[in-house]
């Protein structure tokens, strides 16, 4: 929920006391370089006490409530046949309005299990956008991923506010062009993750289903961050003002063949799901969960997670609790702007993503500016983000670098987690970055995985350049 001040200005507001807290630890400068260079300037190589905010990703690191603890209690730990998975099935039904539910440990599962069975080699998935394990689980089952965002997607500095559209003359031109037999899919990612958590309106996915249907090809929807989308179609698109997210949920998932989500995002748990209506799918699918993730009543989940996702797929549909991240990162996004620092617009669903191709203009996509900023932002605040740019793209198969449409930094704010003055010092500490980005130069390899390198690679800094950022860092914060 967002309030009005008596000067004006608008400010998001917690729908909920904090019960249960997780002390933090700010280390000094000197700790975070010795940090970052131990973890090859990659991020994810970082550890929790080495960070003051994480701001990695919102995947599983959401504040669980009150009744998603309580519940975990309740859980039945049977092998087969637990009540805590009809509880599930129970909540997607009521929320989804789908019957065949299929758990499976995290969204990627879901996404192996699906490519599994319907990507054969040489045929393609069309895609508003990919997401990286999506399109690695397709690769590797011999599929290729085409997307077909509108240009707006790939514009960082943008007013349109329905980035994550798919272009449908492109996608009728596509499906022309290349036969409708060799599409297994088209698939829809709402609040698409890797363009800055931008949402699709509801009219495109019901163009993008008309054609599906003209051709009859199936159609998916990866809804890891659903109740955000519908949050947005609420918000953005007229005649949806009225609509609860419930409603607007619903109406998305009529439009799809089948919906796969990890319940790590918008349900606040950790865990995935597979849903359909469709019997033939779902026996399709089905015999494929005992083998790779587990019995077909836990899908590779701790019952209690099942159990917490059954509760926070009733939360995700409370407006208050479906806007609260996308509130909070308007007014981080809004911070950074005020300060002149260049940030993807309009604000998104999963956090303020920084366009590094901006921020570090002088820095070339293949010595990798948004992982230098990543490195930066956290030697000088403790904060860790992501690198989402072209160090989070694979090689193609003859080992040529693949150049990612953008350079972004994205910085997740996890659902009911920060505060306003947590957000409030790092938006100072990167506006002061801003001044200094003439510090920063490039990254390059040490040690490069073959598939999803961004994950446990190793990097080293060009030239030392964090050693200058810290002594400018010292003379003007100390240790701090
Ligand atoms: C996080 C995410 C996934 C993968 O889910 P995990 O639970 O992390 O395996 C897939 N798709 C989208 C859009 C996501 O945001």
């Amino acid at each position: 929920m967002e309030v009005k001040l008596s000067n004006g200005k608008v400010i998001p507001m917690e729908m909920h006391k904090i019960k249960i807290v997780q002390q933090t630890f700010l280390p000094a400068i000197e700790e975070r370089i010795e940090a970052i260079q131990s973890a090859g300037f990659n991020t994810f190589l970082l550890k929790s006490h080495n960070l003051f905010l994480d701001m990695l990703t919102d995947s599983g690191t959401n504040a669980m409530s009150d009744n998603q603890q309580s519940a975990m209690l309740l859980s039945d730990d049977a092998y087969a046949g637990s009540e805590s998975f009809y509880k599930l099935e129970e909540a997607v039904q009521d929320i989804f309005g789908l019957k065949y539910v299929i758990p499976a440990h995290q969204g990627r599962a879901c996404e192996h299990l699906i490519a599994k069975v319907f990507v054969k080699p040489g045929t393609y998935v069309i895609t508003n956008y990919h997401f990286t394990t999506t399109k690695a689980h397709i690769r590797l089952c011999g599929g290729e991923v085409i997307e077909l965002i509108g240009d707006e997607g790939r514009i960082t500095n943008s007013h349109c506010p329905f980035k994550g559209n798919m272009d449908v003359l492109e996608l009728r031109k596509t499906i022309e062009k290349l036969g409708k037999e060799r599409i297994n899919s088209i698939r829809m990612e709402a609040t698409t993750n890797l363009i800055g958590g931008q949402p699709f309106s509801m009219q495109n996915l019901k163009e993008v289903r008309k054609i599906a249907n003209e051709y009859g090809i199936m159609m998916v929807m990866d809804c890891s961050l659903i109740s955000e989308n519908a949050y947005f179609i609420k918000t953005r698109e007229p005649g949806f003002e009225d609509k609860t997210i419930k409603e607007i949920i619903r109406e998305m998932i009529e439009q799809v063949d089948m919906v796969y989500m990890s319940a790590r995002k918008s349900a606040m748990a950790r865990g995935g799901l597979i849903a359909t209506n469709h019997q033939r799918i779902f026996n399709e699918i089905l015999p494929n969960v005992p083998v790779y993730e587990g019995f077909i009543t836990y899908g590779g989940m701790s019952t209690k997670e099942i159990e917490s996702i059954a509760v926070g797929m009733y939360e995700m549909v409370d407006l208050n609790i479906a806007g609260s991240g996308a509130e909070f990162i308007r007014f981080f996004a809004n911070r950074l702007i005020e300060y002149g620092v260049p940030v993807v617009t309009p604000p998104g669903g999963l956090g303020c993503h920084i366009d590094a191709s901006k921020f570090l203009p002088n820095i070339p996509w293949n010595e990798y500016p948004a992982g230098a900023l990543a490195a930066a932002v956290y030697i000088i605040s403790g904060c860790r983000g992501m690198e989402r740019g072209s160090l989070s793209m694979d090689r193609e198969a003859d080992g040529e670098e693949e150049q990612s449409d953008m350079e972004l930094l994205r910085l997740a704010v996890p659902r009911r987690t920060f505060t306003m003055s947590q957000l409030e010092f790092l938006a100072d500490r990167i506006s002061w970055l801003y001044n200094h980005r003439d510090l920063i130069q490039g990254l390059k390899w040490v040690e490069e995985p073959p598939v999803l390198r961004f994950f446990i690679g190793r990097l080293e800094s060009i030239n030392r350049w964090e050693y200058d950022l810290l002594q400018a860092f010292q003379s003007d914060f100390g240790a701090y």
